[in-house]
């Protein structure tokens, strides 16, 4: 099978690059290196049983000739290049809504041109602000005002999916959606807000560990491995088309817990400092209070269960942060 990821440079699209070419693919990746890094394909491009069916293609999803050649030579498409991360959306809003909605539809059509089966990734960040849990896909959805820029993210992804909907109405296209809550592991950086891989290199340098707001916001933490067997259950499910999965964790645990879990984890000497929202971010901002989701879709369809707990996701992160100092 031909896959093309786009994106796939980045933290998850690397991770779903090494697994289709484990099992024996030949891998397509387009990324233009914003947030992704060619240093992530590294270890596939060093392994001589894999190296020679990656083919790594920088580029935008903008480029409508580049995209073109690439979803006519693939059989199925991974979309998930992507504006990431709230530092990110919130540094560079323009181009964020931009990417994330010119480019999915870009994807979205090359696709349906061809006939080409394709898994587009959403986010939780589109059921918006909730205080109940879990969220079901069949939720309502809730965002704060356009001054809040942070919703920008959620509503750019909410205009993703629908237009994947769209395409699979009009179109007949094939096409499936996973929104991801948040996933950690190897490889992702703390550069654009995200928060284990941030606090890790605080613990790991000894110095204060930055929690905001009280702490009590809350999160389910999902290994960036399980996500990939969700994403690859889903594209390989005939029953998965047209519909929207949630792709998550099941572990709640508040943001305060999580930084003592890491400092007893790493062995650190740091202390904890609740940073007020005002101080991390410009006003525009306004954090979610709870994520947590409800998987029995997904569960139901394709079995698909998260496996590493966090303990295990933490040990594997420290690890890594550790060795690549
Ligand atoms: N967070 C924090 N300290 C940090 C970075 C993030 O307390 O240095 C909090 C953030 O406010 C949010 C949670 O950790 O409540 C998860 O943040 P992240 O940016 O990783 O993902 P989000 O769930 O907000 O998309």
């Amino acid at each position: 099978m031909r896959i093309l990821i786009t994106g796939g440079a980045g933290f998850i699209g690397s991770h779903l690059a090494q697994a289709c070419l484990e099992r024996g693919d030949e891998v397509y990746v387009l990324d233009d290196l914003s947030t992704g890094s060619a240093e992530n394909l590294a270890p596939m491009q060093k392994d001589p049983g894999l190296c020679d069916r990656l083919f790594f293609t920088k580029g935008s999803i903008l480029d409508r000739e580049t995209l073109l050649e690439l979803v006519g030579t693939c059989d199925q498409v991974f979309h998930l290049a992507a504006a990431v991360g709230v530092r990110y959306i919130l540094d560079n809003p323009l181009e964020s809504i931009r990417i994330n909605i010119q480019g999915t539809d870009a994807v979205l059509s090359q696709c349906a041109r061809f006939r080409k089966k394709v898994l587009i990734t959403s986010s939780s960040e589109v059921y918006g602000k909730h205080l109940h849990a879990p969220l079901k896909e069949t939720d309502d959805i809730v965002y704060g005002p356009t001054g809040k820029f942070r919703w920008s993210y959620a509503a750019s992804k909410l205009v993703d999916e629908f237009t994947a909907l769209a395409y699979h109405r009009n179109r007949g296209l094939e096409v499936i959606t996973a929104r991801l809550f948040n996933t950690v592991g190897p490889r992702q950086t703390g550069a654009y807000g995200m928060v284990i891989p941030r606090l890790v290199q605080q613990a790991l340098k000894n110095e204060p560990l930055t929690v905001y707001g009280t702490g009590a916001q809350t999160r389910t933490f999902t290994y960036v491995k399980d996500v990939v067997r969700a994403l690859l259950s889903l594209m390989d499910h005939p029953d998965a088309v047209g519909g929207t999965f949630n792709v998550g964790g099941t572990e709640e645990v508040s943001i305060l817990e999580l930084a003592q879990r890491i400092i007893k984890a790493t062995g650190s000497s740091s202390e904890i400092r609740l940073i007020p929202y005002e101080e991390a971010f410009p006003e525009d901002f306004e954090d979610m209070q709870r994520r947590v989701p409800d998987i029995s879709r997904i569960r139901e369809l394709t079995g698909y269960v998260p496996k590493t707990g966090l303990d295990e996701i933490l040990a594997e992160v420290i690890a890594y942060m550790r060795q690549a100092g």
